[in-house]
């Protein structure tokens, strides 16, 4: 089968097609006779002339020769390394539109997971979405006789120099900017990932959106730094807001961009931000949530949704680092947590005391194993709130529902596939929605789209 599409499918053959829907990450799909092919930035509704860039077996991609007819709701932001980076690959598309198709998206997922009687809002947007990321790690290279930060354009080894983000906290960007300027100054060579020589090989850069307090990570191949004491004083000199300046060690050949030792070069080795009225300590390795403004709505919402009486023993499920729990906190009677990064769960517990709450426990396990432990030792929580990560949930997990009983299940999801199945599993476990499904949109310009759905328990 597909000898024979790569017979009839080549390379730089032309078509003419109707795009139908977004992929995953963003780019739009035509279909010939059946065949997915993905082209960037082309919107649905838009009739495109493209060619072929590269054919597999199932699919191909290819590129833009012409666009015939326009979608009225493309708008050209004029952003076309936003979309060659894959930074924000919707910002094309009216942010009106972005709401929308997210909307529509998890309402066809339910579809076609058989479930049509769930009714799903309007996805909650920003009112400004765009820099609203409160953390960038950014690759840095020597190029054309300067430290360069950027994107590498899909497939090559060249950045392409960037200095607005578009998502990022300016500050943000204008943190990066400096750092490197700082850096090239002094000649402190960028790390090669061929030849293995050199020393630094990422910035990474935080920032309070409540605090404003800055921290910056230089992401190093070397424990120390040439010229390190004068580097040290140029930055601090040219960052009045600068709060934590950290050399973070990372010697290994490999994708992980942070290694696991830091050293403090200036200020604190922490920075503090508030997050639905609480304060969060955040180290340079920390989970924290990226989107400040969306996650505080978020986790609002949810504890909205769950209509909570004060009396409640609560389950935060995959935890990171206590957000949700500790936010409800004050408005149950106690609240247990489980997460798997043994880290987090240490934030979890300091955040917990900086805020002086008594009633949260949080334990480091596997999620699906806890609940079955829990189960078998009787717990019987009134309301469990899971936040998974993009896979979901476990069957197990779902099934423990069945001991447990608890009266309310609040699921926050990342991926509206894996909530899709998932609802069916808790639906068999004897449970109904009543409030629709509210979409929120963490992250603007990306396909991603959070969900909250609360499901009831069935009075029998
Ligand atoms: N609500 C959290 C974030 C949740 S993100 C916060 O705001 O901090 C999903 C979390 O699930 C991540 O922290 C991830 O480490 C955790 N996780 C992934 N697999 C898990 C498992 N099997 N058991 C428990 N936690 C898990």
């Amino acid at each position: 089968m597909s000898q024979l599409k790569n017979q009839v499918f080549k390379k730089n053959q032309e078509f003419i097609g109707q795009v139908i829907d977004l992929s995953y990450q963003g780019l739009g799909v035509i279909k010939i006779d059946g065949f997915p092919v993905f082209v960037s930035d082309a919107l649905p509704g838009e009739k495109i002339k493209f060619a072929l860039t590269r054919v597999l077996n199932s699919y191909a991609f290819g590129r833009m020769v012409k666009r015939i007819q326009e979608s009225p709701a493309r708008v050209d932001r004029r952003h076309p390394e936003m979309i060659q980076s894959g930074i924000a690959p919707l910002v094309n598309l009216s942010y009106f539109s972005q709401l929308d198709f997210k909307r529509r998206q998890i309402v066809e997922l339910f579809h076609k997971a058989g479930i049509d009687d769930i009714e799903v809002n309007k996805t909650i947007g920003m009112k400004k979405p765009d820099h609203y990321r409160n953390k960038t790690v950014v690759p840095i290279k020597f190029q054309d006789g300067h430290l360069t930060t950027g994107f590498y354009r899909r497939g090559s080894h060249k950045l392409v120099a960037i200095d607005d983000y578009f998502l990022n906290d300016p500050r943000i960007d204008q943190a990066v900017a400096i750092v490197r300027d700082v850096l090239d100054r002094y000649k402190v060579p960028a790390y090669d990932e061929i030849s293995r020589q050199g020393i630094v090989r990422y910035l990474m850069v935080r920032r309070g959106y409540y605090t404003g307090q800055l921290m910056v990570g230089i992401i190093s191949a070397k424990r120390k730094l040439p010229m390190q004491a004068e580097v040290i004083a140029e930055i601090v000199k040219k960052m009045p807001d600068l709060t934590s300046l950290i050399l973070n060690y990372n010697p290994k050949q490999t994708n992980v961009q942070l290694g696991l030792e830091n050293h403090v070069l200036y200020g604190q080795p922490v920075i503090h931000d508030l997050l639905l009225g609480l304060d969060f300590e955040i180290g340079l390795n920390s989970f924290y949530q990226v989107n400040p403004q969306t996650t505080a709505v978020l986790y609002q919402k949810a504890a909205d949704m769950a209509q909570l009486n004060g009396n409640e023993l609560a389950i935060d499920a995959y935890s990171g680092i206590g957000t949700i729990g500790l936010f409800i906190a004050d408005k149950v009677k106690k609240v247990i947590g489980v997460e798997v990064v043994k880290p987090a769960v240490e934030d979890a517990k300091k955040n917990m005391a900086a805020n002086h709450i008594t009633n949260a426990e949080y334990k480091a396990a596997d999620a699906p194993a806890q609940f079955i432990k829990w189960a078998e030792q009787g717990i019987r929580p009134d309301v469990v709130f899971v936040d998974p990560p993009r896979k979901g949930l476990t069957p197990e997990l779902i099934d423990s529902l069945g001991v447990m009983q608890p009266k309310k299940f609040v699921y926050v999801s990342c991926n509206p596939a894996t909530l899709a199945r998932d609802a069916v599993l808790i639906k068999k476990q004897g449970y109904f929605v009543d409030q629709p499904l509210q979409p929120v949109d963490q992250f603007p310009q990306t396909m991603h789209v959070e969900s909250i759905l609360v499901f009831e328990r069935q009075q029998f």
